[in-house]
């Protein structure tokens, strides 16, 4: 094993550096003093600045303004150097950029029409991946041939917080497979043209405005396409995950419902009248905000287009009656309040407009006035001897009321899903497929709750599926080519995953324990937490709360409030709202409550979200594992949704927390830099003007050119820090990561000398423009 120690990069008055800023994170400038270790900065903001000269880091004078298509090319591979490139492709709307084969698409904010026509599917199909510029098509492309030259299953994995772009690049990634895979002669109904036309679908009923996003889908969901052995679509499975169910009755301003409440509310005249409809400042479900329209935005036309795409997914037109008169029922339902009824603690109806709104409910569900009435107002406890009917007060009422809302509402949305499924059909035989995954980001907010806590149990795993594939297949590699190899600060998050969902004894497994304890409280929860993790490493109790948590997560620590964590897991159909709507007239509402198996309806009262979810993602990863991975990160420039800002803080906090960062310093560890001959001889030639004497061939020169300085054969010195803190000093592989390594001739793997490129490792380049600085 070969552990080099760096020193410090080679500095000397007029060279040019990057130095931390609080601002703007990193600002370049030229050094005008050099004393020791402390190093005198004048930053091009006009500030002069005195800095360790390990928190230095070297400048390339002659990355293009420009920037270069693949982080990888750059000279330099550290923190700021990867910020300026995607800020100078982002200035000059190059929003996409490759690390490697991973590809970083930044928001634009902007449409940028040309960059998705047809004409440029056309462009990419076939082309070898890098050669043209960077884009989520060469990434299928990609995907698509490796599927049908290999035949091995790929999936497209699209990560980025709220507002990044991932339902926009999903939605490209699934146009051109639909373009590759798509019969030449669009015959009606088109698997693939389905495929598509789900997404406006579950879009209406699944996505809504928030602060950071007017469009944001409020579930996860991951599209299986599967293909024939020709390579033609030939079915397709989508898989949805944890829909916001709070948000159909609670919507805080600015935000907006689910899109499918206004679309209804500004449907043509006669459904308005079918529906009962009217105003949506007129509902409460929708005027606890005070946005009911979006920029740009007509819902009466997306409620036209909403419906022709139902068309094409194969949802008749009756089912979508059905469908927009539960939808309508639900805003009806919203409208009822209660009041104090004549028996002690009972409620009733508030008043006539109450009456009026339930009896619209009772007529659009097809249930009993009565039926409805009794099954908010009431709950009827079953015991060994006797039936006891208790009332419930107005504001339980009003509960049992929201409880109904958005379990409809839910049941809805997964018959939605289904339907689509079943309609495109499964492909039996598909002996391939192509999965792409769409699901949130890592979310962390003043206050996070269990919706937080399951999101970012699923970036943990997706971390974990991630660095398994970039790192521990890295190093398998190098364990079968026998060399010496380990990756200092690879970071497993395993800990983290067990601390939530190992059974028993988990957050999950204790919180579902507190869920089936009646006299559990968040409180009791809280502490049971405590107790059990007191010496856990990623788990704390922050001083001053006496039911928060916090764990230390990948991505960073995140506090949760424990508060609705018991309701929030428990999943249950109060029963009388089952017996209600399972007695629907409406054989659609009836569908939507199929009768429970008898067991159940005794036994399992509660079921758990946490643990069900759990299950759906390890049934996710088990599906992921089978396939070969593809990464797009996503990340937002701006969180005023603005185009042309870009913020250096919060695109380096996204960069970080994707596991960008964390490959690049995998690849730090090969060989990140790379030159062409010509251009190495150009640059570096002076340092030993002897080997271009003309005679020898370039890559003779080059071979000679790096013996005269030291860089030749396996021990090559690395930087200490070059990118961050972390990186102290690290083995010497051989090979790195990124397909373009395989152009190193296996044979002569101890050299660094290519087919057509001198490929150095991590601040070597700094170190040859150091020594060129002072010779010139
Ligand atoms: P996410 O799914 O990550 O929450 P979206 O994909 O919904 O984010 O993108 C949010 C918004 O950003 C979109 O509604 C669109 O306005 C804009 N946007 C995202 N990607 C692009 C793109 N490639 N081109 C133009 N606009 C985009
Ligand atoms: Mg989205």
């Amino acid at each position: 094993m070969i552990i080099v120690k760096a020193a410090a990069v080679t500095l000397v008055v007029g060279s040019l550096v990057w130095v931390e800023d609080p601002e703007v994170t990193w600002i370049d400038g030229e050094v005008v003093e050099v004393n020791g270790d402390q190093i005198k900065v004048l930053c091009t903001s006009g500030k002069t600045v005195v800095v360790k000269a390990s928190n230095v880091y070297p400048k390339d004078a002659e990355v293009p303004s420009c920037g270069v298509d693949d982080m990888t090319k750059l000279a330099y591979l550290h923190e700021p150097g990867v910020l300026q490139n995607l800020k100078s492709r982002y200035d000059m709307n190059e929003i996409y950029t490759y690390t490697g084969n991973i590809l970083i698409a930044v928001n634009p904010f902007r449409r940028l029409p040309h960059l998705y026509d047809s004409h440029m599917m056309a462009q990419y199909k076939g082309a070898a991946f890098g050669e043209l510029s960077p884009h989520p098509f060469a990434v299928a492309d990609a995907a698509y041939r490796l599927m049908i030259n290999e035949g091995i299953s790929q999936s497209i994995l699209v990560s980025g917080e709220s507002g990044a772009g991932k339902t926009e690049s999903t939605k490209c990634l699934m146009r051109y497979l639909a373009y590759m895979g798509g019969r030449a002669v669009a015959e009606g109904r088109s698997v693939e043209q389905q495929v598509l036309e789900s997404n406006p679908v579950l879009e209406a009923f699944g996505n809504a405005k928030t602060v950071r996003n007017n469009n944001s889908s409020r579930f996860g969901k991951f599209v299986e396409i599967q293909f024939d052995q020709r390579g033609r679509i030939s079915g397709a499975a989508i898989r949805t995950y944890l829909l916001e169910r709070s948000r159909v009755c609670q919507v805080s301003d600015p935000e907006r419902n689910y899109h499918c409440f206004y679309m209804l509310c500004a449907a043509p005249p006669e459904d308005i009248q079918r529906f009962k409809l009217g105003n949506p400042r007129t509902f409460h479900y929708l005027n606890q905000s005070n946005c009911f329209e979006l920029d740009g935005i007509d819902d009466a036309k997306e409620y036209v287009a909403t419906r022709r795409a139902m068309d094409v997914v194969g949802i008749s037109s009756e089912e979508q009656d059905a469908i927009f008169r539960v939808v309508a029922a639900i805003l009806h339902l919203g409208n009822v309040e209660f009041a104090k009824g004549k028996e002690m603690d009972s409620s009733v109806p508030k008043d006539e407009k109450s009456w009026f709104h339930l009896r619209i409910v009772a007529e659009l569900l097809m249930c009993d006035v009565k039926a409805l009435e009794d099954s908010l107002c009431k709950r009827v406890i079953v015991t060994r001897d006797e039936t006891i009917t208790k009332w419930l007060d107005p504001e339980a009422a009003a509960l049992s009321r929201d409880a109904l809302a958005k379990i409809v509402y839910s049941r809805l949305f997964d018959w939605l899903v289904d339907k689509i499924n079943s309609s495109i059909g499964q492909d039996p035989d598909s002996k391939s497929l192509i999965g792409v995954l769409d699901i949130y980001g890592f979310e962390s907010f003043k206050t996070n709750s269990f919706e937080q806590f399951c999101i970012n149990l699923t970036n943990e795993k997706l971390q974990q599926h991630f660095n398994q594939h970039v790192f521990k297949m890295e190093q398998e590699e190098y364990t079968k080519e026998e060399i010496d190899w380990s990756y200092i600060e690879f970071v497993d998050n395993q800990d983290v995953l067990d601390l939530i969902e190992k059974k028993p004894g988990g957050i999950i497994a204790l919180l579902d324990e507190a869920c089936m304890f009646p006299r559990s409280t968040h409180e009791t929860f809280a502490q049971k937490l405590y107790q059990t993790f007191k010496n856990h490493k990623r788990f704390t109790k922050p001083k001053l709360s006496r039911s928060d948590f916090t764990i230390c997560h990948y991505a960073g620590d995140v506090t949760y409030q424990t508060e609705l964590f018991l309701d929030k897991n428990k999943d249950y159909v109060v029963a009388e709202h089952q017996q209600l709507l399972g007695a629907s007239k409406c054989s659609f509402v009836a569908s939507l409550f199929p009768p429970l198996a008898e067991e159940s309806s005794k036994s399992s009262k509660f079921s758990s979200i946490g643990s069900r979810f759990k299950q759906q993602l390890q049934a996710l990863l088990e599906t992921l594992s089978s396939t070969e991975p593809h990464y797009i990160r996503c990340v937002k420039p701006n969180n005023l949704l603005k185009p042309a800002i870009f913020e250096n803080k919060s695109v380096l906090q996204q960069l970080r927390c994707g596991g960008v960062m964390e490959a690049i310093r995998i690849s730090c560890a090969g060989y990140p830099t790379r030159k062409p001959f010509d251009e190495f001889l150009d640059r570096f030639g002076i340092l030993a003007s002897e080997v271009l004497d003309g005679s020898s061939e370039e890559v003779t020169a080059c071979k000679r050119l790096l013996e005269k300085v030291g860089l030749e054969g396996y021990q090559l010195s690395l930087r200490q820090g070059i990118i961050g803190s972390t990186l102290d000093s690290i083995l010497v592989p051989i090979t790195g990561i990124a397909a373009a390594l395989l152009e190193i001739y296996l044979l002569s793997s101890k050299s660094c000398i290519g087919k057509t490129k001198v490929f150095l490792r991590a601040g070597q380049m700094a170190d040859l423009d150091g020594r060129r600085s002072e010779v010139l």
